[in-house]
């Protein structure tokens, strides 16, 4: 790997994004340029479009593009398999093949110069920089709130994501090579990512308005996808149950004592204290058992996932 005059490769996953691409694959090259020119990375640096299934002519346009600067190189998946797998699919090819991939969304929402300071950042030793929105002015009200509410809930339940990180980053070939052995299938990068370890760095920029074109990712999008980032990576909602199970058992107690001096103060209906007793009681014991059932099938959701049990950093011999 080299960090002197590195060939950085710039990943950006394409669904429906004829409008966008235009603009922001010319402002990326004009940084690659930038950096080339300053010594920072080789000229040999590209840009990777991993079409993801676009009904809007952009792989046309991402053949068009690759025709006017063989920089711009592209691949096109079979149908449209989302964000994610779009990515994964993009820094698997050019895995091999530079030594070090950046991945950016299309519409340059994430401010395209905060790729220098990550190549620096990699040049000095990192082998992953995150990058973090310093601010999210430009969100609207409900979609920053919602956003943030995520990360607290996430992290709540066990999912451990770095806060304000979306899916732009820097990673180097090492990092590229620990990713490629997650072989799982319900894909969440911003929750493998910081599981691969390794040294880590965080540039902070600007998130800005879309440059054309509109969103693919509403609220219901948003909210599956945090769902599965959370059952991807966590079983403490299982945890969850056969504690609701204990809280039932010592409301039962509770209960136990009401039922007893009511008994005996005689104004009860026949029938009612039993009754009262072991709904609780037997909800408490069926949320115990289902949470010792779902502690077994959340170990067998680990094992399932055959994910590498240790990566190696290092190496002196
Ligand atoms: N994208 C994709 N496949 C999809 C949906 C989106 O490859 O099914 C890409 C899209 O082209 C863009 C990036 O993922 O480059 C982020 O999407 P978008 O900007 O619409 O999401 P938002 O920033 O609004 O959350
Ligand atoms: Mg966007």
């Amino acid at each position: 790997m080299n960090r002197e005059n590195p060939v950085i490769a710039v990943v950006i996953p394409c669904y429906n994004e004829a409008e966008a691409l235009p603009i922001s694959s010319k402002e990326i090259l004009a940084i690659i340029d930038e950096m080339a020119t300053e010594g920072l990375v080789s000229p040999h640096s590209f840009i990777l479009c991993s079409n993801d299934g676009s009904r809007d002519g952009t792989w046309d346009l991402i053949k068009s593009l690759n025709g006017a600067d063989r920089r711009v190189k592209g691949i096109s998946l079979a149908h449209n398999r989302g964000h994610q797998y779009a990515l994964l699919a993009g820094l698997m090819w050019v895995r091999g093949r530079c030594d070090a991939a950046i991945s950016i969304d299309a519409d340059l929402q994430d401010d395209p110069r905060a790729m220098i300071e990550m190549v620096r950042k990699f040049r000095d030793g990192d082998d992953i920089v995150y990058g973090v929105r310093s601010s999210r002015k430009t969100d609207t009200w409900f979609k920053r709130s919602t956003a943030h509410g995520f990360y607290s809930f996430q992290k709540a339940m066990g999912l451990d994501t770095v806060y304000d990180h979306a899916d732009y980053r820097l990673m180097d070939a090492k990092a590229l090579d620990m990713l490629s052995e997650y072989g799982e299938s319900n894909l969440f990068l911003r929750g493998i990512v910081p599981q691969i370890g390794l040294k880590t760095g965080i540039v902070a920029y600007e998130r800005n308005p879309r440059v054309a074109g509109e969103s693919k990712y509403p609220l219901s999008k948003m909210l599956s996808f945090s769902i599965d980032g959370i059952t991807s990576f966590s079983s403490k909602p299982i945890r969850m149950i056969f504690f609701t199970g204990l809280i039932f058992l010592l409301i039962d107690v509770c209960v136990l004592a009401y039922v007893l001096y009511s008994f005996f103060e005689g104004n009860v209906v026949p029938g009612w204290s039993s009754l009262m007793l072991s709904i609780w009681f037997v909800g408490g014991i069926i949320l115990m058992s289902l949470g010792i059932v779902g502690e077994y099938i959340g170990k067998i959701f680990v094992e399932v996932k055959g994910r590498p049990r240790y990566s190696i950093a290092e190496e002196v011999e």
